[in-house]
């Protein structure tokens, strides 16, 4: 394993592309490295910063964090049964490749998160989700290094306290471990799910009638590329926003001004309202200050058009912040992690 570096730049690791560098950096591929990591940390006493792929990361200043890159492999099969497939995947598995995989093999499951982009082990940190599934729809347990002790824990899914864009891991145990193996339920005659969102109109178009699991991940293929701009060439980190959910009182109140106002149900009787189109409505969608700006496609997505600092992304991240508040009174919450 390598020594510890000095003076990385992070610019190529994270999906905004922002330059920063990290005072001290490394990256380990087994857990005896990580626990190596930990072992020598206990003389530096540093606060260490677990980077995945970088792609729900904004760095506003070099960070004095160890930044600690997770890079353990592996695709496992740790039950096999005519229904179902128990799988433990290292948590530095790019995701992507791990879905394509799965789907290859007709494991289904997790086709509908196709394409988003960074690792198998930043997965549970937000309960990734997209076009109507959620990691923790096929998420057996999670499997973690404690970062002071070196110890190991695994979490059953239950116990991570899975919601929308949550998880224990952000919550109450939030820095606390390293997740270093996901371990997937994947069904071997699984339904395809068509209806959420563009889905089935994108079947359709594609003259699919009887979808396999491929055919729907590439449907969902088709649509994220039409609609969300590719890191590699435009510096993002997808949604930069969550959908805000309010009580059912303030979203009555708010339908009477705002008879178009776009809602779904959520937990607990509540709404969950679309921050893309709140924000559409400000008339911030294509919005640009200096070199950042609102994506003109998708008015969740902040990009970075060229060497822009984290500080400008923050800075226009409050002004849409500010501008949602004034107009809806509704705060919106950042879902991109904040260093
Ligand atoms: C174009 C685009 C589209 C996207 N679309 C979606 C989408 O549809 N749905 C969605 O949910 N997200 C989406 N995202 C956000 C992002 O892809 C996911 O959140 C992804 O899971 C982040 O993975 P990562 O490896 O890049 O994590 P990173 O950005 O590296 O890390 C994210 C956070 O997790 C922590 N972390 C990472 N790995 C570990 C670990 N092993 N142990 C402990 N902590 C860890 C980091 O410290 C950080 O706080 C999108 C991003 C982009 C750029």
């Amino acid at each position: 394993m390598q020594e510890p570096q000095k003076n990385i730049s992070l610019k190529t690791l994270n999906t905004f592309g922002i330059d920063v560098s990290a005072e001290l950096f490394s990256s380990f591929n087994t857990e005896e490295e990580l626990k190596y990591l930990i072992e020598l940390n206990k003389n530096e006493k540093k606060e260490v910063l677990i980077l995945g792929g970088g792609s729900n990361i904004l760095f506003t200043k070099n960070p004095e964090q160890w930044v600690w890159q997770n890079c353990i492999k592996g695709i496992e099969v740790i039950s096999d049964s005519s229904n179902e497939v128990l799988l433990k995947v290292g948590a530095g598995e790019n995701w992507h490749n791990f879905v394509l995989y799965c789907v290859d093999k007709n494991w289904g499951g997790i086709e509908n998160l196709s394409l988003i982009p960074g690792c198998v082990g930043a997965g549970p940190m937000q309960n990734i989700g997209a076009y109507g599934a959620e990691l923790k729809d096929t998420c057996h347990a999670v499997e973690c290094i404690e970062r002071k002790t070196g110890q190991s824990k695994t979490f059953t899914a239950q116990e991570c306290e899975f919601g929308y864009r949550e998880s224990i891991f952000k919550q109450k145990v939030k820095d606390q471990y390293v997740i270093t193996y996901v371990y997937f339920k994947l069904s071997k005659n699984a339904k395809v799910n068509t209806q959420y969102g563009s889905i089935q109109q994108e079947l359709d178009a594609m003259q699919i009638a009887e979808p396999t699991l491929k055919d729907v991940s590439n449907a969902v293929i088709n649509i994220r590329q039409s609609k969300l701009p590719n890191p590699s060439e435009l510096g993002n980190a997808g949604s930069f926003f969550k959908n805000p959910v309010i009580s059912e009182a303030k979203f009555k109140s708010l339908k009477e001004k705002f008879p178009q106002i776009i809602s779904y149900p959520a937990a607990n009787g509540n709404v969950k309202l679309a921050a893309g189109w709140l924000i559409e409505q400000c008339g911030l969608k294509g919005f640009r200050q200096n070199n950042v700006g609102v994506h003109s496609k998708q008015a969740l997505v902040i990009v970075n058009y060229g060497n822009s600092k984290g500080s400008e992304i923050w800075e226009l991240s409050e002004k849409v912040i500010q501008t949602v508040k004034d107009t809806f009174d509704v705060e919106l919450e950042r879902e991109v992690n904040i260093y």
